[in-house]
């Protein structure tokens, strides 16, 4: 619960451990690893890399002096089968190597190692890729203090061979080399999924170890949307930050009266917050819950009503969906700042399970609060929709969107300006809030055991 995507992360998994030299104990994993192996059969889509190339050999861009071991070259090598990713280091490193799959890569964890490289290095470009064999494109970088990270995207299915590092014979340069070979798409999710089961176990562990104060309750956040020069939606008076704001403010204070929670709002009054501010306080703040309030408008059907629920996806749901993300995500816009840099990408590479997990959890609320918002108010006619909303990004925090209702339609404009309405549905929301805690917590032991394995049908629910 609550937890820093670090903490998910691989610290010191078993498969393919490799230390400095020592190929053979890496080799005797892969062995071990390949006889455990099920047969499993599951289709996942394709590689979406089969037209890309990449820039193999890369120059090094500085060596300067700094208190980590650096990488100053990499280069690719393909013999046959086999692809080799080889970077040179200044000194041997302890790696760790697993892989996942959606897309298909393999990671290689290091301790903190600074890469004097052309960023670029590893980028796709076109042309004809008969070099770079089974890699697709790979990246490398900081991934938190004191580790470093590669990533390489797969242009198949491949096992690795070997991932540690070498002295060469001659020049006495130490190499770390990742060495690939193909193979069949049954074995390489078997891969992944035992990768996958280390991931959540080591998870696990780690938040055991975490010492937790008895009296801690899970962390609810509430998010008002917009705020100060961002005003959001304004239809005839009717302005959408000063009744999100009231809205929120109803929730926090029903959930507070439960006892059960500790409830934070994004902002406590008229105050201008970044999107990815709301998002680094959900994250920060440890919050077991991110739910942002917004309400909508629409200048062209005033006859469009109701309430929505909105995840974040990859693809919207609907075109409907990708407009409303498309507003909200313009709040930072909207009050003079400068486009902001979307890191969503680098979530979408280094905080896969958890995020996995994570959509699970916001899937199954957004259903509950769908199912507790229709005793209190109208829903839309489609009331559970999904886009690329900016504010719901966190990897590791279950979020979602209500759209309370449109400004633009009468009903609407008149139920979300009334203190009678609003007491009732936000109690509605309040006790979706409560639900979801309840559910969750019967289903720990699910989860716990397979982060992969979590839809919304594992927990207690009206089905999806
Ligand atoms: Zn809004």
């Amino acid at each position: 619960m609550g937890k820093k995507a670090g903490e998910s992360m691989p610290g010191c998994i078993f498969f393919n451990r490799a230390a400095g030299s020592t190929t053979a104990k890496v080799l005797a994993a892969v062995v071990a690893i390949a006889a455990a192996w099920p047969a499993l059969q599951i289709s996942i889509p394709a590689t979406r890399y089969f037209s890309l190339s990449l820039r193999a050999e890369a120059a090094p861009v500085a060596s300067e002096a700094t208190e980590f071991p650096t990488a100053n070259a990499v280069r690719i090598e393909r013999t046959g089968d086999r692809t080799k990713l080889i970077f040179g280091l200044s000194t041997s490193v302890e790696s760790t190597t697993f892989v996942l799959a959606d897309p298909d890569r393999v990671i290689v964890d290091l301790p903190q190692t600074d890469f004097l490289l052309d960023p670029e290095s590893g980028k796709p470009a076109h042309g004809p890729h008969r070099k770079t064999g089974l890699i697709a494109a790979f990246r490398f970088g900081q991934l938190a203090p004191g580790k470093s990270r590669i990533v390489i995207d797969l242009r198949a299915p491949a096992r690795v061979l070997r991932a540690a590092c070498e002295k060469s014979d001659g020049d006495g340069h130490t190499s770390l080399v990742i060495e690939l070979a193909k193979t069949d798409r049954a074995d390489f999710r078997a891969a992944v999924q035992i990768a996958r089961m280390q991931l959540g176990a080591l998870a696990q562990t780690k938040k055991d170890e975490k010492p937790q104060p008895a009296s801690v309750k899970p962390v609810v956040m509430i998010d008002p949307g917009h705020g100060g020069i961002d005003r959001g939606a304004m239809v005839k008076g009717l302005v959408e930050k000063d009744l999100v704001f009231d809205f929120a403010k109803a929730v926090a204070a029903k959930l507070e009266t439960d006892g059960r929670f500790k409830v934070i709002m994004t902002r406590d009054g008229d105050s201008f917050v970044t999107l990815s501010e709301r998002v680094r306080m959900a994250r920060d703040g440890n919050a077991a819950l991110f739910v942002s309030i917004h309400a909508d408008t629409l200048s062209d059907a005033s006859d469009v009503s109701g309430a929505t629920v909105y995840t974040v996806s990859d693809r919207a749901s609907d075109a409907e969906a990708a407009r409303v993300a498309q507003k909200e995500n313009q709040a930072d816009a909207a009050a003079g700042l400068d486009k902001t840099e979307d890191a969503s990408d680098v979530s979408d590479i280094l905080f896969d399970l958890t995020r996995r997990e994570t959509r699970a959890y916001s899937h199954f609320f957004a259903h509950t609060l769908t199912n507790y918002w229709r005793v209190a108010g109208r829903l839309n006619k489609n009331p559970q929709r999904s886009a690329g909303f900016r504010v719901l990004k966190a990897p590791d925090v279950p979020s979602v969107l209500l759209e309370l209702g449109y400004l633009s339609n009468k009903t609407d404009g008149q139920a979300l300006s009334s203190e009678q309405w609003r007491d009732k549905a936000s109690s509605q929301v309040a006790e979706a809030i409560e639900a979801f805690f309840s559910a969750r917590e019967s289903a720990t032991t699910v989860i716990k055991t397979d982060p992969d394995q979590v839809p919304v049908g594992k927990i207690p629910t009206g089905g999806e």
